[in-house]
């Protein structure tokens, strides 16, 4: 009997040996149909196929492979469901105070990797905000490579964004590296970053979601876009919407700049999944020269908005000053973007 269901119904397809015999492939079957599953059997001049329908969390793979006479399975649904663009086939908006994300008109984040002092991020916030950002940044818990490295300010660093906030209007953004932080920055920031190197720390994606607070979720040094998407599933399971995703350079083989702006990844994100995406230049380039033209491709390939690192004084900063942009170069790279017309005037 040829089957009538349609592949998008079908999450796993039994492909069995030429050799198989109708008793290993009735055997297939009644364990697909012991699971509460519909097998669908496809009779070929090569082979059998059966088309395993119904809910995918009902049968391992694993299991069936080992079963007499499977060749191979085939996995047709992706892992992920709720992020999307089957589940969800328009495109998600985060609101982070009255700025949008998705909504068409990228967002503009900008500010110091980490606080360092009162001067400093005043500083900083008030020229971002002259230059048009939307929203500032700058970590207080920093998640650093080297124990010797700067650390971030820590309770004070948060304390200080809120002054910024307070004096600019900017809605602020912070990485939270730890869930014993997390009361704090349910209090106080408007928008959670969740890192690259905790991309996969599932309990803090967990416990972050449940705020019910926007998150910014970066990619991992060396995750798959699967993966990356997986980890947002886990906050849209929490029942968390508010997502938005930021590529932000990946590791390869290359090793001339700190990491590759994956843009490949971000226009396939764009096209499978509903939620916003955003770049990270700064992160991706590890250089400041190269922020800017890694910014215009990245809104060109369809980025809902940029997040970048900006300093006062970069040969002086504590972290990622090779990076950052100067409030004048961040000026430069505006007034250019609206020349493109990838920003509006
Ligand atoms: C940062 O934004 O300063 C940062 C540490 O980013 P990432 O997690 O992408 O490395
Ligand atoms: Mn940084």
């Amino acid at each position: 009997m040829q089957s009538q269901t349609s592949l998008t119904q079908i999450h796993m397809i039994v492909v069995m040996q030429k050799s198989a015999t109708k008793e290993m492939v009735n055997h297939v079957v009644s364990i697909i149909e012991d699971h509460d599953l519909r097998a669908d059997i496809s009779y070929g001049e090569q082979r059998t196929a059966i088309g395993v329908v119904g809910d995918k969390g009902k049968l391992d793979e694993g299991n069936v492979t080992r079963l007499p006479g499977v060749k191979e399975i085939l996995l047709i649904s992706k892992p992920y469901k709720k992020v999307s663009r089957e589940y969800k086939p328009e495109n998600t908006v985060v609101k982070v105070g009255n700025v949008e994300f998705g909504s068409g008109t990228p967002v503009m984040i900008a500010g110091p990797c980490g606080v360092e002092s009162e001067e400093q991020i005043m500083t900083i916030a008030k020229q971002v905000k002259e230059l048009g950002a939307n929203m500032l940044r700058g970590g207080a818990f920093k998640p650093r490579t080297s124990p010797y490295s700067f650390q971030g300010m820590g309770k004070e660093g948060i304390e200080l964004l809120v002054k910024a906030r307070e004096a600019t209007g900017l809605p602020i953004i912070s990485e939270l590296v730890s869930v014993t932080d997390i009361d704090l920055f349910a209090e106080h920031v408007d928008m959670i970053q969740l890192g690259a190197r905790n991309m996969q720390n599932f309990d803090l994606i967990k416990q972050a979601a449940k705020i019910g607070k926007p998150i910014l979720l970066k990619r991992g040094l060396s995750a798959h876009v699967e993966e990356f998407l997986l980890a947002a599933e886990y906050i849209l399971n929490e029942g968390n919407n508010n997502v938005v995703l930021c590529e932000r350079g990946i590791r390869t083989f290359e090793t001339s700049t700190r990491n590759i702006l994956d843009l490949n990844s971000l226009a396939l994100i764009k096209e499978t999944s509903h939620l916003p995406i955003i770049a990270d230049p700064s992160h991706a380039a590890g250089r400041y020269d190269l922020v800017a033209p890694l910014g215009y491709a990245a809104l060109a390939a369809g980025a809902d908005g940029l997040i970048v690192e900006v300093h006062n004084k970069p040969d002086e900063a504590l972290s990622d000053g090779k990076q950052s942009l100067t409030p004048d170069t961040f000026g430069d790279m505006m007034k250019k973007l609206k020349e493109m017309s990838l920003l509006s005037p």
